[in-house]
């Protein structure tokens, strides 16, 4: 890993704002200063749209070759700072390297994929009328001007570099906010397209809090994608429908995993706990709910226990043997915390783990497993984002369904069985925008699916050719087919008997449901 030193970034967008106030970065792991930011105050939301408004026309008259050109060099600028860009995701969010490695990988291809996506996707398409078979009708994808992306901390390169990919090929400008916990890794990778030759009006990045973010969503940006929690996406769709602004919203989940009776619980027991706790289970498609076949519970109990117990090293990323890192922030322990006491207030039955490793200046909660809770607890409901499961028992396949399906969130869902045909009818069964039989979260690593989304979570579909598709509009085109010959439309004025009667006969004709029928049509009065 590259050395990291303490650093005082200069704004993104290019200007000198005075002498405002700064974002300081500090490690969750072991709270070490790591460097301050310059805050974009909340004032200069409208200019700095505007700008990205006045960029845009430029940007996207350059074509799409040019964008995918620029877009190979950011490639080749993420890939040449891999090692920086992994030691500030180590250093601002405490994971360990391997995690901080796994999101590098998604994260380069997400760039790739899509660069190999756009000609094919973003090509126009051609459609023929035969009412009008003598003009040329076609459809292209156009931008929609000033994209606004917004982004949390706990994946702070793969999650923004989708929407600003796919915006920036598409020929929008893009205007970046990301999350105040991770300013050094995003100013690092913002570095890796200015410095592959994407003005930075074309590119903008501002770093602040929420109030930076709602004044931006204020300032009328054409599109915006959002990456957060669900009371934020809220707010953000409330001001958007205000202005009629299209929003993209990727939000809180509570993924269940269902674990049938004829599972292999060794093979099963790996990924299901890796699904919960990787990233210290700060990961919106964690899995947070097990429901178990009650014939398998105990077996599950223990080897899930076992399996933590002898692999989860919870500590400093960057400490020797660590598999699981910090919580991020203050806040979010507050979450997990109120969750878990609740829980066992309730009556909950902690099998391991269940509170916060004191000592250090680092945040660290162990890794949980809960039984005995019921449908109404928080740890059951709402979105925890920390390593904790619950294991709830379940007798029939139609219950376990009902029961992963009781959520107001719907992001990912898996189902893990010997039977793959059995697996596969329960999993078209959930309430998600994606499922796996016998995995977990899998679309997150190819970015070739969609990463989508249903109910509270959210609506839109970041990656996949869908996420390129989200970033334009469709806009139609019709010219005449055969040089500049035109002919009046037959709906044209004047209204006449004539042109009446032959449009009837015409439409009776072409839209008759069989062929015997259009012959019958033509010889109706
Ligand atoms: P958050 O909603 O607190 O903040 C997200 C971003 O929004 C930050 O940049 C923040 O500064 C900004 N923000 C805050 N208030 C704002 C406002 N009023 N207007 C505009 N912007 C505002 O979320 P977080 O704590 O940073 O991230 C964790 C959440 O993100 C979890 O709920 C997690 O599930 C969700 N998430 C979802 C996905 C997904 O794909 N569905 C992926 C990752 C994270």
């Amino acid at each position: 890993m590259a050395t990291l030193k303490t650093t005082t970034y200069t704004n993104g967008t290019g200007e000198k704002h005075g002498t405002p106030a700064v974002l300081s970065s500090n490690s969750p792991a072991t709270g070490r200063h790591l460097g301050d930011v310059p805050i974009t105050p909340a004032e200069q939301a409208p200019a700095v749209i505007e700008r990205a408004r006045r960029a845009q026309n430029g940007w996207f008259k350059a074509g799409l070759t040019h964008r995918l050109e620029m877009l190979r060099r950011v490639q080749g600028n993420i890939h040449r700072d891999m090692d920086i860009i992994i030691s500030l995701i180590v250093a601002e969010q405490g994971k360990p390297p391997a995690e901080a490695l796994s999101e590098f990988l998604a994260s380069i291809d997400v760039v790739v994929t899509f660069i190999g996506l756009a000609k094919k996707t973003l090509a126009p398409r051609y459609v023929f009328e035969k009412l009008l078979p003598y003009r040329q009708l076609w459809v292209e994808r156009r931008p929609f001007g000033v994209v606004l992306t917004i982004s949390p901390w706990n994946f702070p390169v793969l999650l923004p570099l989708a929407p600003i990919t796919a915006g920036l090929i598409s020929g929008n400008t893009i205007v970046w906010k990301p999350s105040e916990y991770t300013p050094l890794t995003s100013q690092a990778l913002a570095k890796c397209f200015w410095e592959a030759g994407i003005p930075h009006d074309v590119l903008q990045m501002v770093q602040g809090r929420g109030d930076l973010g709602a004044a931006l969503v204020k300032a009328h940006p054409n599109k915006i994608s959002f990456t957060g929690s669900v009371p934020t996406g809220r707010k953000i769709a409330i001001a958007a429908a205000e202005q009629l602004i299209p929003v993209q919203l990727e939000l809180g989940a509570k993924d269940a995993a269902i674990i049938l009776e004829d599972a292999d619980l060794d093979y099963t027991v790996q990924g299901v706990i890796w699904a919960a706790m990787h990233n210290a289970g700060q990961a919106c498609a964690a899995v947070e709910r097990v429901y178990v076949h009650r014939s398998r519970m105990a077996e599950f109990l223990k080897k899930a226990s076992d399996l933590i117990a002898q692999t989860i090293k919870v500590g400093p990323g960057e400490a020797p043997g660590t598999t699981m890192g910090a919580i991020s922030n203050d806040m979010q322990m507050r979450v997990i915390e109120s969750h878990v006491e609740e829980a066992v207030q309730g009556g909950a039955m902690v099998i391991c783990g269940g509170k916060r490793i004191e000592g250090g200046a680092g945040r660290y909660f162990a890794p949980t497993i809960l039984t005995d809770v019921t449908p109404d607890m928080k740890v059951v409901r709402e979105e925890t984002f920390g390593p904790i499961i619950v294991a709830i028992p379940f007798e029939t396949d139609d219950e376990a369904i009902r029961l992963a399906n009781d959520s107001p969130y719907g992001l990912s869902g898996s189902i893990w069985t010997r039977n793959k045909a059995r697996g596969l009818t329960l999993a078209s069964r959930l309430e998600v925008g994606h499922a796996d039989v016998n995995d977990h979260i899998l679309s997150a690593t190819v970015p070739k699916l969609p990463w989508g989304f249903t109910k509270d979570t959210g609506y839109g579909a970041a990656r996949g050719a869908e996420g390129l598709l989200g970033m334009t509009r469709p806009m139609s085109f019709s010219i005449p087919r055969f040089g500049n010959v035109n002919i009046p439309q037959l709906f044209w004025y004047p209204y006449t008997p004539l042109k009446y009667g032959f449009l009837r006969r015409l439409i009776r004709v072409l839209y008759a449901p069989s062929l015997r029928g259009a012959l019958r049509s033509l010889f109706q009065r």
